[in-house]
């Protein structure tokens, strides 16, 4: 109508921004547990503005990214090929490197054949999203890590979960899955929040029986289980399982992530991941890193031991001082709390007696301290780990009263 101005209704994307405000009254109140600029290089010891603290919350299961072998291989890669190939694998960015781990990674896991991608992340996207299509389904364990989930989301197959383990979810997801349609289990080997297993066994079988293929995100499995061959070697099922995903930014010291699988399917993928075609490689020095750490481990498996056994002695000793970490026979030590300011004033206080650990909160998982554990750290420095729980369990339990 002409003289009339119309009121066009628009929705401001901005307005989630906006209405954000847990991450500012975190810090206001002294409880924002991220983003924290850790300085120095060591494994177990790292300084922040408020003094050195011991690091239990990191995934250098290894202690290996300040080996001054690891720390050479990188220096010397920079040398040959600079910081970065500024391109994808695909084109320009390729080097001996790749090819190098690619090789050592199927021989150590067992599998005929891998695909290094930039990071871990990329690997699951890119292998789920690029095997599955619409009419597919995707059958996840409802802890699985969030790469995952979002593969499947890219893929936009039917996404089923199962509850976290539950074999008998697992089964009834299976057969309620079209069987004209293609159908991928994903799982990881051991899930990050908690550190208990995957019960691989009885999910290769439920596959087989029900023909799915199954993917293994081994992300927290490699370079702890079996020597660091990790989940799928430890349960002796590495045959049986199709695709086995992992990540070089925990054991191995650096940053990166590739697939293992059949030589057809890692060449399918090669040419239609979209997350390593249309991405850069990773840099050389991060390449040379894990292919230096990988070495490592093979002619030192003990390492993988030592940091488990560093996490037992702190679980013991948690559970004789009465809290509840979930069982688990990985360097992670996982312990449940009531809810998020529990879990945000549990982490401030550890840290204020020199402890980082992760504070865990929705929507990532339940609320929780996540520790971890490392080969380097020392029996003197677990030993100030308990008593700073100690402490903290003593302030807590008063606080309830
Ligand atoms: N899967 C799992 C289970 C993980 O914990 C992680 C890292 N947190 C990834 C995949 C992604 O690995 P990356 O850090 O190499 O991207």
């Amino acid at each position: 109508m002409r003289g009339v101005s119309r009121t066009v209704v628009t929705v401001d994307i901005f307005g989630r921004c906006q209405s954000y405000t847990e991450s500012r009254e975190a810090r206001a109140a002294n409880l924002y547990p991220y983003f924290i600029p850790f300085e120095g290089h060591d494994a177990t010891v790292a300084q922040t503005l408020d003094g050195d603290i011991l690091m239990c919350g990191s995934n250098n299961y290894l202690g290996l990214t300040s080996d001054p072998r690891v720390k050479a291989a990188a220096q010397a890669a920079i040398e040959e090929y600079g910081t970065s190939r500024t391109g994808s694998r695909l084109l320009n960015g390729n080097t001996p490197l790749h090819d190098k781990l690619e090789q050592e990674l199927a021989d150590f896991v067992g599998m005929p054949a891998a695909l290094v991608f930039p990071t871990g992340y990329q690997a699951n996207v890119g292998v789920i999203a690029s095997l599955l299509s619409r009419h597919d389904v995707v059958i996840l364990d409802r802890e699985a890590h969030a790469s995952v989930y979002d593969g499947g989301g890219m893929s936009r197959a039917k996404t089923r979960r199962f509850a976290h383990n539950d074999m008998g979810d697992l089964e009834r997801q299976l057969a309620a899955s079209p069987s004209d349609a293609g159908r991928l289990v994903v799982v990881d080997g051991v899930y990050s929040m908690a550190g208990d297993l995957c019960p691989l066994t009885e999910v290769v079988r439920l596959c087989r029986q029900y023909g799915a293929r199954l993917l293994v995100d081994d992300a927290h499995g490699i370079g702890v289980l079996a020597d660091g061959r990790g989940t799928s070697a430890h349960f002796g099922v590495t045959d049986q399982v199709d695709l086995v995903t992992v990540t070089f930014s925990k054991s191995l010291a650096s940053i990166g992530g590739a697939v293992l699988g059949p030589e057809d399917v890692i060449e399918y993928l090669r040419h239609h991941a979209r997350s390593l075609i249309f991405s850069a490689s990773a840099p050389p020095a991060s390449l040379a890193a894990a292919y230096a750490a990988l070495g490592i481990l093979k002619a030192e498996p003990w390492l993988c031991q030592q940091a488990t056994e560093n996490a037992s002695y702190v679980r013991r000793e948690l559970t004789a001082l009465g809290y509840d970490p979930v069982p688990s026979e990985t360097p992670i030590v996982s312990v449940r709390l009531d809810d998020v300011p529990q879990t945000l004033l549990a982490w401030r206080n550890l840290l204020d007696r020199g402890v980082y650990v992760n504070a865990v909160i929705p929507p990532a998982a339940s609320p929780r301290l996540r520790a971890s554990f490392s080969t380097t750290h020392t029996p003197e420095q677990l030993k100030r780990v308990v008593a700073a729980f100690a402490e903290v369990g003593d302030l807590m339990s008063l606080e309830d009263q």
